[in-house]
């Protein structure tokens, strides 16, 4: 179904680079946070999902996620410029965008909106940016007929190849036993354990993990075909290898604006000087 409405959605993801959206009934949404629902000066009834696909490059010691431009940047500067568009558009009704920090379980909501499938390493898989990106929403006061909108589908997942779980460093996957998620590691601030500071040499990672991404099928294309996202923010200063000389020379502003900022130097440094770099 198409409407009105849609001309304007369409347009603010044209602008955008955005090719996978979908709105969904509010109702259809697993809500995780109800205090954050509660905090809305609106009762959300739509669910307005899109994908925001990140592979840019392959990179050394850092995950590919974090090796340009800060998404939080991205989405808020996103959100700043086209929430008003859109409710001036649309009669009145109010519009919160979210994203990581949702009402909403994301993966969920976008694999029912037919966006894509649950993979057995935790992440949403679409069919043509793999598990490279993020998902994003805007909840709505608008009634979900006044977009071309989905009835929730199925959850799909992934056919269980189990190369994931195999891959995993901190043995976190199903079958596994370690429990220990490595990219979780590298964000820990403070005191590390033996047991930490040995997952992080024996991968040699300053931040992040990508060992259940680079291994699932269904990202092979992307990586062997460098399929660089056409979203402009993520083409920016890439580092695919992080060093302590970098990062003691990169100005504060510029370090704010990196994915690993929220954390502070000192972790980061921390783990460059692990693993030697
Ligand atoms: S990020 Fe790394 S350690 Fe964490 S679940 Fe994925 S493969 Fe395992
Ligand atoms: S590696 Fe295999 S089991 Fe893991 S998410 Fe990809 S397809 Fe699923």
């Amino acid at each position: 179904m198409s409407t009105e409405f849609d001309h304007y959605l369409n347009d603010v993801f044209r602008r955008e680079n955005i090719r996978y959206y979908a709105a969904m009934p509010f109702e259809a949404c697993h809500v995780i946070r109800p205090g954050l629902v509660r905090k809305l000066t609106f009762e959300p009834r739509t669910v307005i999902l899109f994908l925001i696909p990140y592979y840019f490059t392959e990179t050394e010691n850092i995950s590919r996620y974090a090796s340009g431009g800060d998404y939080h940047y991205y989405v808020n500067n996103f959100f700043s410029l086209n929430t008003p568009f859109l409710q001036i558009h649309s009669h009145g009704y109010r519009y919160a965008g979210f994203c990581d920090h949702s009402p909403i379980d994301e993966r969920h909501a976008a694999a029912a909106a037919g966006l894509g499938i649950i993979g057995d390493n935790g992440l949403l898989i679409n069919q043509h940016y793999g598990s490279f990106t993020f998902i994003a929403e805007w909840l709505t006061s608008a009634p979900p007929e006044l977009f071309g909108f989905t009835e929730p589908r199925e959850i799909g997942v992934c056919e269980h190849c189990g190369a994931c779980a195999r891959a995993c460093p901190g043995k976190v996957l199903p079958g596994t036993s370690r429990r220990k998620c490595l990219s979780a590691v590298t964000q820990k601030k403070g005191e590390l354990t033996e047991d930490e500071k040995r997952l992080i040499r024996e991968n040699g990672t300053a931040w992040g993990c990508d060992a259940c991404q680079t291994v699932c099928p269904h990202n092979r294309k992307i990586i062997d075909e460098h399929l660089c996202t056409p979203v402009e923010w993520f083409h920016r200063s890439h580092i695919p290898c992080m060093t302590t000389d970098i990062l003691d020379r990169m100005p504060d502003e510029e370090f704010l604006l990196r994915p690993y900022s929220f954390r502070g130097r000192e972790v980061l440094a921390r783990n460059l000087k692990l693993i030697g770099y």
